[in-house]
């Protein structure tokens, strides 16, 4: 594990911080109840007192961005999310390209949840040559469970946002309700398995070290073929 990795869990999904000298940057936010949790680990970790100064998101799914611009404004933080997934981060879930049942799902949540987008998102392209703005992080394009998809490549690490669920007994690709697209999902996941990495961290996923996540991985690609 790096150590200057946080991972921050919540129900049905985590998120993660990345700490560079006094500087913290977040990888997606989290879901109901998220920014609470989020502060109060940044707390735990001895990390309260840091300027979060960024915030990354792996793609547009409502888990994902939901406290985007509450987080980024009470940090006065930038936030950073795919352009491929802009019509998700304006709110609309609605089309049948967006996942059919799972669309409609994250529609109703939206509004339920009273989705609001962040302002001034920097968008990202899916090139590697990508400016972050994160000393050392790439993007890495992943394609499939939405179009604009993405992990992020860090040191040998890949935070590799929802290319796969990692749980001890059912390790498994997104649901495909949830998936634009589940054949380049699966794509995506057999390119990671080539990678050279030393580990992944999934934002759906038990407790075990990125390591064992990236053997799971592995393990689930090989049986795609
Ligand atoms: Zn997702």
């Amino acid at each position: 594990m790096l150590k200057n990795v946080l991972q921050i869990r919540m129900p049905m999904v985590c998120c993660y911080a990345l700490r560079q000298g006094d500087a913290v940057y977040l990888i997606d936010t989290g879901f109901v109840g998220g920014a609470k949790v989020i502060n109060r680990a940044l707390q735990q970790r001895g990390w309260g007192d840091l300027q979060v100064e960024g915030i990354l998101l792996t793609h547009g799914h409502l888990d994902h961005t939901l406290n985007a611009a509450r987080l980024a404004d009470e940090y006065g933080a930038w936030v950073m999310a795919p352009e491929k997934d802009k019509v998700l981060l304006e709110g609309d879930f609605s089309g049948d390209a967006w996942g059919k049942v799972g669309g409609w799902m994250q529609q109703a949540a939206a509004l339920v949840l009273r989705y609001k987008m962040a302002d001034d998102i920097i968008w990202y392209q899916e090139d590697t040559s990508c400016d972050l703005r994160v000393e050392g992080l790439q993007v890495s394009s992943l394609p499939g469970h939405t179009a604009g998809h993405s992990g992020f490549l860090y040191q040998g690490y890949l935070f590799c946002g929802d290319l796969f669920a990692s749980h001890d007994f059912f390790t498994h690709l997104p649901p495909s309700i949830f998936n634009q697209n589940t054949v380049a999902a699966k794509s995506s996941l057999l390119q990671v398995a080539e990678m050279d990495l030393e580990g992944v961290f999934p934002c759906h996923c038990d407790r075990v070290t990125p390591e064992v996540h990236l053997s799971r991985l592995l393990q689930l690609a090989a049986a795609q073929k």
